[in-house]
């Protein structure tokens, strides 16, 4: 496991406007190697844009996000993408899985468009799927899931290319309870496992809950930043 006191992803100050619309106000948050964060706050105080900061699918208008020692913001487009693709992992609130293709071939993608080559792409997400305790999805395409299974698959994706930080924005927004509580700790134990830094959006406190730090956002700003205690022993049984 990577030091969890290590500057992974620092933000300076950053503010997003949409058109009239604040965003984000000013923004400085420091996230650590293999840290887990969940951010929480109303609806349109701008946690998703301020994922999207974080991770670089967004640029701000004012301020700088450093991402490994690099300044995201002043990357050439396809430079953040390639990135993007090669070190973080992203997790929706529907799987974005495609329907055309089986789970392994979905999970192979991030490696394939970065240019490793098909064969060991597959190999990789047959070796992630197994690792997860997915193995059974491999040849399933999305029709042939559940919901739960689905966003199982979209973790296994995630995770194939090893990424450094994983964001996922409301990722039990469409899961009943359990299946949800479930997702988040195959979620977790994954991250723990790998020393992969997780920032969750959530507005639910219990999936919040899984991580180890709590930011609450309102109005574009942060408005408290506070350590959760968490239960590691729940992680325990969802990898074998
Ligand atoms: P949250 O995820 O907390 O619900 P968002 O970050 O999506 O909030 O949005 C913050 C504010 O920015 C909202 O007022 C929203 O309407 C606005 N906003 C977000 N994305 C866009 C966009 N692409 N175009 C215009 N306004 C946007
Ligand atoms: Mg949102």
């Amino acid at each position: 496991m990577r030091g969890m006191n290590t500057s992974l992803i620092t933000t300076g100050d950053i503010v997003k406007r949409f058109g009239a619309v604040t965003a984000l106000a000013g923004v400085s948050i420091d996230i650590a190697e293999g840290e887990t964060v969940a951010i929480m706050g109303p609806s349109g105080s701008g946690k998703s844009t301020l994922l999207h900061c974080l991770s670089g699918v967004l640029v701000p208008d004012h301020g700088t996000v450093t991402f490994a020692g690099t300044a995201l913001s002043r990357l050439p487009d396809a430079q953040r993408s390639h990135r993007r693709l090669r070190e973080l992992g992203f997790v929706f609130q529907d799987s974005q899985l495609i329907p055309e293709l089986p789970a392994r071939e979905n999970v192979a993608l991030p490696l394939m468009l970065t240019g490793t080559p098909t064969r060991s792409a597959l190999r990789a997400a047959d070796e992630t799927l197994a690792r997860l305790g997915l193995a059974e999805l491999r040849d399933r395409r999305p029709g042939e899931m559940s919901g739960g299974q689905a966003q199982r698959a979209a973790i296994a994706r995630a995770l194939v290319g090893s990424p450094r930080a994983i964001f996922a924005d409301e990722p039990s927004g469409a899961l009943d309870q359990a299946t949800g509580h479930e997702m988040m700790q195959l979620l977790t134990a994954a991250v723990s496992m790998a020393g992969t830094a997780l920032v969750v959006v959530t507005h639910d406190l219990n999936v919040a809950r899984w991580c180890s730090r709590l930011i609450e956002i309102r109005d574009g700003l942060i408005h408290s930043d506070r350590p959760l205690a968490v239960d590691r022993s729940r992680e325990a049984e969802a990898i074998r």
